[in-house]
Protein backbone atom coordinates (compact mmCIF):
# COMPACT_ATOMS: atom_id res chain seq x y z
CA UNK A 1 0.00 0.00 0.00
CA UNK A 2 1.01 3.64 -0.76
CA UNK A 3 -0.19 6.33 1.67
CA UNK A 4 1.54 9.87 1.43
CA UNK A 5 -0.22 13.41 2.24
CA UNK A 6 -3.02 13.56 4.27
CA UNK A 7 -4.50 10.23 4.62
CA UNK A 8 -0.94 9.84 6.59
CA UNK A 9 -1.27 12.84 8.07
CA UNK A 10 -4.40 11.56 9.49
CA UNK A 11 -2.90 8.60 10.58
CA UNK A 12 -0.15 10.02 12.35
CA UNK A 13 -2.46 12.00 14.16
CA UNK A 14 -4.64 9.09 15.34
CA UNK A 15 -2.14 7.59 16.51
CA UNK A 16 -0.63 10.23 18.62
CA UNK A 17 -4.57 10.55 20.29
CA UNK A 18 -5.03 7.20 21.02
CA UNK A 19 -1.57 6.61 23.00
CA UNK A 20 -1.94 9.55 25.45
CA UNK A 21 -0.99 8.98 28.92
CA UNK A 22 -3.92 7.34 30.80
CA UNK A 23 -4.84 8.07 34.52
CA UNK A 24 -4.11 4.53 35.68
CA UNK A 25 -0.42 5.00 33.69
CA UNK A 26 2.86 5.26 35.27
CA UNK A 27 6.48 6.03 33.90
CA UNK A 28 7.26 2.24 34.18
CA UNK A 29 4.24 1.79 31.47
CA UNK A 30 5.58 3.98 29.16
CA UNK A 31 8.77 2.14 28.52
CA UNK A 32 12.38 2.73 29.21
CA UNK A 33 15.17 4.05 26.64
CA UNK A 34 18.75 3.59 26.93
CA UNK A 35 20.49 6.26 24.65
CA UNK A 36 24.36 5.52 24.02
CA UNK A 37 26.74 8.60 24.03
CA UNK A 38 30.08 9.20 22.62
CA UNK A 39 32.56 10.47 24.82
CA UNK A 40 34.13 13.29 26.34
CA UNK A 41 33.10 16.30 24.18
CA UNK A 42 30.72 14.51 21.76
CA UNK A 43 28.05 13.71 24.26
CA UNK A 44 25.71 17.04 22.99
CA UNK A 45 23.92 14.75 20.06
CA UNK A 46 22.73 11.79 22.30
CA UNK A 47 21.41 14.24 25.24
CA UNK A 48 19.17 15.68 22.17
CA UNK A 49 18.17 12.31 21.46
CA UNK A 50 17.77 11.79 25.01
CA UNK A 51 15.71 14.76 25.84
CA UNK A 52 13.40 14.13 22.65
CA UNK A 53 12.76 10.66 23.93
CA UNK A 54 12.12 11.77 27.43
CA UNK A 55 9.61 14.90 25.31
CA UNK A 56 7.81 12.51 23.27
CA UNK A 57 6.63 10.64 26.15
CA UNK A 58 9.26 8.12 27.59
CA UNK A 59 8.85 7.27 30.92
CA UNK A 60 12.46 6.78 31.55
CA UNK A 61 15.17 7.41 29.34
CA UNK A 62 18.65 6.40 30.56
CA UNK A 63 22.38 7.88 28.87
CA UNK A 64 24.88 5.14 28.59
CA UNK A 65 27.82 7.40 28.95
CA UNK A 66 31.62 6.32 28.84
CA UNK A 67 33.35 7.34 32.32
CA UNK A 68 35.47 9.68 30.45
CA UNK A 69 32.05 12.00 30.07
CA UNK A 70 29.91 10.95 32.87
CA UNK A 71 31.14 14.50 34.68
CA UNK A 72 30.25 16.40 31.08
CA UNK A 73 27.00 14.59 30.94
CA UNK A 74 26.37 14.37 34.47
CA UNK A 75 26.49 18.51 34.24
CA UNK A 76 23.82 19.23 31.47
CA UNK A 77 20.85 16.99 32.10
CA UNK A 78 18.38 16.61 35.02
CA UNK A 79 15.64 14.31 34.33
CA UNK A 80 17.64 11.41 32.55
CA UNK A 81 19.69 9.29 34.43
CA UNK A 82 23.40 7.75 33.60
CA UNK A 83 24.85 4.80 33.50
CA UNK A 84 28.38 4.15 32.94
CA UNK A 85 29.37 1.86 29.10
CA UNK A 86 32.94 1.58 28.94
CA UNK A 87 32.22 -1.71 27.28
CA UNK A 88 30.53 -4.40 25.54
CA UNK A 89 30.33 -6.04 28.98
CA UNK A 90 28.90 -2.90 30.92
CA UNK A 91 26.44 -2.68 27.68
CA UNK A 92 25.18 -6.39 28.31
CA UNK A 93 25.12 -5.80 31.89
CA UNK A 94 22.79 -2.81 31.94
CA UNK A 95 20.48 -4.78 29.57
CA UNK A 96 19.45 -7.17 32.34
CA UNK A 97 17.16 -4.80 32.66
CA UNK A 98 14.22 -6.00 30.88
CA UNK A 99 12.41 -2.72 31.27
CA UNK A 100 14.91 -1.06 29.28
CA UNK A 101 12.92 -1.69 26.14
CA UNK A 102 14.47 0.36 23.10
CA UNK A 103 18.04 1.40 22.54
CA UNK A 104 18.81 4.35 20.56
CA UNK A 105 22.36 4.54 19.14
CA UNK A 106 24.48 6.38 16.62
CA UNK A 107 24.28 9.91 17.10
CA UNK A 108 27.85 11.05 18.81
CA UNK A 109 28.64 7.84 19.35
CA UNK A 110 31.88 7.73 17.16
CA UNK A 111 32.85 4.63 14.61
CA UNK A 112 35.05 2.73 16.35
CA UNK A 113 32.77 2.45 19.73
CA UNK A 114 29.43 2.13 17.41
CA UNK A 115 31.32 -0.76 15.73
CA UNK A 116 31.90 -2.16 19.34
CA UNK A 117 28.14 -1.49 20.69
CA UNK A 118 25.96 -1.58 17.43
CA UNK A 119 26.06 -5.89 17.45
CA UNK A 120 25.38 -5.93 21.16
CA UNK A 121 22.66 -3.60 21.36
CA UNK A 122 20.52 -5.27 18.62
CA UNK A 123 21.53 -9.03 19.65
CA UNK A 124 19.62 -7.89 22.78
CA UNK A 125 16.88 -8.32 20.97
CA UNK A 126 14.48 -5.10 22.23
CA UNK A 127 13.65 -2.50 19.93
CA UNK A 128 16.30 -0.34 18.32
CA UNK A 129 16.71 2.86 16.21
CA UNK A 130 20.15 2.66 14.48
CA UNK A 131 21.09 6.32 13.00
CA UNK A 132 24.49 8.37 12.40
CA UNK A 133 27.67 6.21 13.62
CA UNK A 134 25.62 3.23 14.12
CA UNK A 135 25.52 3.33 10.14
CA UNK A 136 28.49 4.68 9.26
CA UNK A 137 30.32 2.26 11.31
CA UNK A 138 29.30 -0.26 8.02
CA UNK A 139 30.31 1.13 5.33
CA UNK A 140 31.72 -0.90 3.11
CA UNK A 141 30.25 -4.05 4.92
CA UNK A 142 26.81 -3.38 4.94
CA UNK A 143 25.81 -7.45 4.71
CA UNK A 144 27.43 -7.45 8.59
CA UNK A 145 24.77 -5.06 9.57
CA UNK A 146 21.73 -5.93 7.56
CA UNK A 147 23.01 -9.86 8.72
CA UNK A 148 22.45 -8.30 12.57
CA UNK A 149 19.32 -6.01 12.51
CA UNK A 150 15.91 -7.45 12.78
CA UNK A 151 12.46 -6.45 12.58
CA UNK A 152 12.39 -4.70 15.73
CA UNK A 153 14.99 -2.04 14.09
CA UNK A 154 14.80 1.46 12.50
CA UNK A 155 17.64 2.53 10.14
CA UNK A 156 17.62 6.30 9.92
CA UNK A 157 20.46 7.67 7.07
CA UNK A 158 20.43 10.88 5.52
CA UNK A 159 21.45 11.02 2.18
CA UNK A 160 25.31 10.45 2.67
CA UNK A 161 24.99 7.87 5.16
CA UNK A 162 21.72 5.83 2.63
CA UNK A 163 24.91 6.06 0.22
CA UNK A 164 27.48 4.73 2.85
CA UNK A 165 25.00 1.47 3.20
CA UNK A 166 23.46 1.34 -0.05
CA UNK A 167 25.98 2.84 -2.52
CA UNK A 168 24.11 0.90 -5.64
CA UNK A 169 20.63 2.05 -4.51
CA UNK A 170 22.29 5.71 -4.38
CA UNK A 171 24.07 5.69 -7.32
CA UNK A 172 20.68 4.25 -9.32
CA UNK A 173 18.98 7.67 -7.56
CA UNK A 174 21.47 9.77 -8.62
CA UNK A 175 22.19 8.66 -12.38
CA UNK A 176 21.11 10.86 -14.83
CA UNK A 177 17.97 9.52 -17.42
CA UNK A 178 17.03 11.16 -20.50
CA UNK A 179 13.19 9.81 -19.83
CA UNK A 180 12.67 11.65 -16.74
CA UNK A 181 13.06 9.77 -12.86
CA UNK A 182 13.14 6.19 -13.73
CA UNK A 183 14.40 5.64 -10.03
CA UNK A 184 12.57 7.70 -7.54
CA UNK A 185 13.47 8.05 -3.50
CA UNK A 186 10.35 5.80 -2.94
CA UNK A 187 11.49 3.04 -4.93
CA UNK A 188 15.45 2.98 -3.31
CA UNK A 189 13.99 3.21 0.38
CA UNK A 190 12.10 0.06 -0.81
CA UNK A 191 14.77 -1.49 -1.60
CA UNK A 192 16.60 -0.50 1.61
CA UNK A 193 14.05 -1.78 3.66
CA UNK A 194 13.66 -5.14 2.06
CA UNK A 195 17.77 -5.66 1.75
CA UNK A 196 17.90 -4.79 5.33
CA UNK A 197 15.18 -6.33 6.88
CA UNK A 198 13.46 -3.75 8.52
CA UNK A 199 11.82 -0.23 8.65
CA UNK A 200 13.99 2.32 6.64
CA UNK A 201 13.74 6.37 7.08
CA UNK A 202 15.37 8.11 4.46
CA UNK A 203 15.49 11.71 5.75
CA UNK A 204 15.42 15.07 3.92
CA UNK A 205 12.98 17.99 2.82
CA UNK A 206 10.69 14.73 1.87
CA UNK A 207 11.54 12.03 4.06
CA UNK A 208 10.44 8.21 2.97
CA UNK A 209 9.95 5.74 5.39
CA UNK A 210 9.52 1.73 3.57
CA UNK A 211 8.97 -1.51 5.57
CA UNK A 212 10.30 -4.91 4.50
CA UNK A 213 6.54 -6.12 3.79
CA UNK A 214 6.78 -3.44 1.56
CA UNK A 215 4.35 -0.91 3.26
CA UNK A 216 5.78 3.23 2.30
CA UNK A 217 5.04 6.22 3.54
CA UNK A 218 6.52 10.38 2.25
CA UNK A 219 6.39 12.64 5.05
CA UNK A 220 6.71 15.84 2.91
CA UNK A 221 8.26 18.82 4.67
CA UNK A 222 7.74 20.69 1.06
CA UNK A 223 5.09 23.03 -0.18
CA UNK A 224 2.84 23.95 2.79
CA UNK A 225 4.84 21.92 5.25
CA UNK A 226 8.06 23.25 4.45
CA UNK A 227 10.74 23.97 6.81
CA UNK A 228 13.84 23.91 5.12
CA UNK A 229 15.40 25.49 9.27
CA UNK A 230 15.42 21.83 9.87
CA UNK A 231 18.47 21.43 8.33
CA UNK A 232 20.73 22.65 11.10
CA UNK A 233 22.99 20.86 12.90
CA UNK A 234 21.49 18.36 15.70
CA UNK A 235 18.19 17.99 14.33
CA UNK A 236 18.52 14.19 13.02
CA UNK A 237 19.68 13.29 16.64
CA UNK A 238 16.33 15.01 17.92
CA UNK A 239 14.14 12.32 15.34
CA UNK A 240 16.41 9.25 16.67
CA UNK A 241 14.86 10.29 19.64
CA UNK A 242 11.42 11.09 18.74
CA UNK A 243 11.32 7.58 17.44
CA UNK A 244 12.96 5.88 20.37
CA UNK A 245 10.22 7.80 22.24
CA UNK A 246 7.18 6.67 20.06
CA UNK A 247 8.43 3.01 20.34
CA UNK A 248 8.99 2.86 24.04
CA UNK A 249 5.22 3.72 24.42
CA UNK A 250 4.76 0.98 22.27
CA UNK A 251 4.13 2.06 18.44
CA UNK A 252 5.17 -0.53 16.15
CA UNK A 253 8.45 0.35 14.13
CA UNK A 254 6.73 1.59 11.27
CA UNK A 255 4.21 3.50 13.32
CA UNK A 256 7.00 5.24 15.30
CA UNK A 257 9.17 6.49 12.28
CA UNK A 258 6.07 8.12 10.39
CA UNK A 259 4.61 9.77 13.56
CA UNK A 260 7.93 10.47 14.51
CA UNK A 261 9.11 12.63 11.43
CA UNK A 262 5.51 13.74 10.96
CA UNK A 263 5.79 15.69 14.49
CA UNK A 264 9.33 16.12 14.16
CA UNK A 265 7.91 18.75 11.38
CA UNK A 266 4.59 20.15 13.37
CA UNK A 267 7.11 21.17 15.58
CA UNK A 268 9.43 22.95 12.63
CA UNK A 269 6.68 24.29 11.76
CA UNK A 270 6.54 26.44 15.18
CA UNK A 271 9.45 28.04 14.39
CA UNK A 272 11.30 29.83 10.97
CA UNK A 273 14.61 30.52 10.19
CA UNK A 274 16.98 31.02 13.62
CA UNK A 275 15.21 27.63 14.80
CA UNK A 276 18.08 25.22 16.31
CA UNK A 277 17.96 21.79 16.99
CA UNK A 278 17.29 22.45 21.17
CA UNK A 279 14.45 24.21 20.36
CA UNK A 280 12.54 21.14 19.08
CA UNK A 281 11.38 18.99 21.41
CA UNK A 282 10.20 21.53 23.94
CA UNK A 283 8.10 22.40 21.37
CA UNK A 284 6.24 19.08 21.77
CA UNK A 285 3.92 20.45 24.47
CA UNK A 286 2.24 22.68 22.60
CA UNK A 287 2.17 20.38 19.80
CA UNK A 288 0.29 17.90 21.83
CA UNK A 289 -1.67 20.23 23.24
CA UNK A 290 -3.47 21.70 20.26
CA UNK A 291 -3.51 17.90 18.78
CA UNK A 292 -5.70 16.38 21.81
P1 LIG B 1 20.51 14.96 10.11
O1 LIG B 1 21.16 15.20 8.78
O2 LIG B 1 20.76 13.60 10.63
O3 LIG B 1 20.84 16.02 11.14
O4 LIG B 1 18.95 15.06 9.91
C1 LIG B 1 18.40 16.23 9.39
C2 LIG B 1 16.91 16.31 9.64
O5 LIG B 1 16.41 17.50 9.05
C3 LIG B 1 16.12 15.19 9.02
O6 LIG B 1 14.97 14.92 9.80
C4 LIG B 1 15.72 15.74 7.67
O7 LIG B 1 14.54 15.16 7.16
C5 LIG B 1 15.51 17.20 8.00
N1 LIG B 1 15.85 18.07 6.86
C6 LIG B 1 17.06 18.25 6.31
N2 LIG B 1 17.00 19.12 5.30
C7 LIG B 1 15.72 19.52 5.19
C8 LIG B 1 14.99 20.42 4.33
N3 LIG B 1 15.61 21.11 3.37
N4 LIG B 1 13.66 20.58 4.53
C9 LIG B 1 13.04 19.90 5.52
N5 LIG B 1 13.66 19.03 6.35
C10 LIG B 1 14.97 18.84 6.20
MG1 LIG C 1 22.34 12.85 11.77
Amino acid sequence: SYLSGQARIGASRKAVLNSTAQSSSHKYSHGHTLVLSGGAGRTGAARLSGRAALRIGAGLVTLGVPGSAQMEVASQVTGIMLKRVDSKEDLSGILEDERINVLCLGPGLGIERAGGLVPVAVAAGRACVLDADALSAYEGRPEALFDLVTETCILTPHGGEFARLFPDLAAKLNAPSLDGPAYSKVDATREAAARAGCVVLYKGADTVIASPDGRCSVNSALGERAAPWLATAGSGDVLAGFIAGLLARGFSPMSAAETGAWLHVECALSFGPGLIAEDLAEELPKVFKRLC
